[in-house]
């Protein structure tokens, strides 16, 4: 766990195994950006604990998408912190399921973890305990009413379902829409996975243009959100 900055919220990083869960504070109140991998619960709640927190303080959980590096605790985490989960309609289905879901590669890498995620890896890698959604986002949720002066957005291209929470500070927790990896090019920021890399690039456009400032993904280390404006301007957006 450590800090990561001071804005509007206060934003601490839960790191686990290749993939982070974001927790940020405003006004004494807490919210959780996803809940990591299966069986990494312990990591997750070191982290909880290591911000000084017990689970019954964090009043809101946000899943950005239903992939099993983001679903892992959220049956847990439910149960422990008693708190409303949010996720998009489309994704619903499989955090309430326990579903199976590998988004398609975008290049040659993501084709082939794909391939070998959806027909060679054991089941057992994917399994998480389902856990029951309570706030269904269609198109954008604004979550004043929990304490966050921030909007939940649908931004589709990584999967149909994506969400990410845009905070008016300009703070943007992007799950897997926007990512930091050691990869150089276009693929710094783009995911390997996606329904889409067309909205992908859409949906940064779009979160630009609402205000995002700075980005916290779920995988990687935060960074500015020009970053992403110059990836667009150099690679193009269609
Ligand atoms: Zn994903
Ligand atoms: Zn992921």
């Amino acid at each position: 766990m450590s800090f990561a900055r001071r804005g509007l919220f206060s934003i601490f990083r839960i790191k686990m195994p290749r993939v982070n869960a974001w927790l940020a504070r405003h006004g004494g109140r807490w919210l959780l950006v996803d809940s990591g991998k299966p069986k990494t619960s312990g990591a997750l709640f070191d982290g909880i604990a290591g911000a000084c927190l017990k689970p019954r303080d964090i009043s809101l959980l946000i899943i950005t998408h239903a992939h099993y590096d983001h679903v892992g605790s959220a049956g847990r985490l439910k149960r422990e912190t008693g708190a409303p989960i949010a996720i998009h309609g489309e994704e619903a289905g499989l955090l309430r399921t326990g579903g199976f879901e590998i988004s398609d590669g975008l290049n040659a890498l993501g084709r082939v973890r794909a391939f070998l995620g959806r027909h060679a890896a054991p089941r057992s890698m994917f399994a998480f305990e389902p856990a029951e959604p309570d706030i269904i986002v269609e198109s954008e949720m604004r979550i004043d009413g929990f304490g966050f002066p921030a909007a939940i957005i649908h931004s589709p291209g990584h999967s149909r379902g994506s969400i990410s929470l845009l905070a008016d500070d300009g703070s943007l927790f992007s799950g897997d829409l926007a990512i930091s990896q050691p990869l150089p090019g276009i693929w710094s920021h783009m995911p390997i996975y996606g329904s889409s890399a067309r909205d992908i690039k859409k949906s940064w456009r779009m979160l630009l243009e609402r205000g995002a400032k700075h980005v916290y993904p779920s995988h990687g280390h935060d960074f500015p959100a020009k970053e992403l404006e110059s990836l667009l301007s150099r690679y193009g957006e269609n």
